[in-house]
């Protein structure tokens, strides 16, 4: 057993309540919960991780007045605040490890994380054997994007679950899986599984 699952920012504010909410994400969420209660065992490690902002700057021009929703966006995921928590459907119980990225500046990919140990998810691939990893989550087109590529450009093997995703811009999502894709990563959905 040499898989990991990443479960990227499936965070109250990325869901259908919150400052950033995308289409489809509380019901990712859920299905990312059940798909858990029937595949935890498969996993070495189960990572999750949280986008975590300071409230007193603009962590690095992240968040804007008004935002352009490419490359600036509206304040999300505070530390320390609702919106950063774990969205409330997503049932946390069989992740192993938690890490939190973006503290005073922009963090896209999982692998910005740190886990409040220190640890961070290249440390733990290899601390575990870690060959395979399956990546599940919010957004699409943003986090779910680069942290797919940096566990690809890391030289291993990468399987995105299409229904256990969903993004910001229908657009640059499509745009973004055909990206992975290319890149090496192999598309399926869960139930497949
Ligand atoms: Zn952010």
């Amino acid at each position: 057993m040499s898989t990991a699952l990443f479960i990227v920012d499936v965070q109250n504010d990325f869901t259908e309540r919150g400052a950033l909410g995308v289409a489809g994400g509380d019901e990712v969420a859920e299905r990312i919960s059940r798909y858990l209660d029937a595949h935890a065992d498969d996993y070495e490690i189960v990572v999750a991780s949280r986008d975590w902002h300071d409230g007193d700057n603009d962590n690095g021009g992240h968040f804007a007045a008004e935002p352009d929703f490419v490359d600036t966006w509206p304040v999300h995921c505070v530390g320390g605040t609702y919106g950063a928590e774990y969205d409330e459907v997503f049932d946390t119980s069989r992740v192993t490890h938690h890490l939190k990225k973006g503290q005073g500046k922009p963090a896209y990919s999982l692998f910005e994380g740190v886990a409040d140990d220190g640890r961070t998810a290249t440390e733990l691939l290899a601390e575990h054997g870690i060959l395979d990893i399956d990546v599940v989550g919010l957004a699409t087109d943003y986090c779910v994007r680069a942290s797919a590529l940096d566990a690809i450009a890391a030289g291993r093997h990468v399987r995105i679950f299409t229904d256990l995703i969903a993004g910001v811009h229908p657009e640059s999502s499509d745009a973004a899986l055909a990206e992975i894709a290319h890149a090496g990563a192999e598309l399926r959905s869960s139930s497949d599984i």
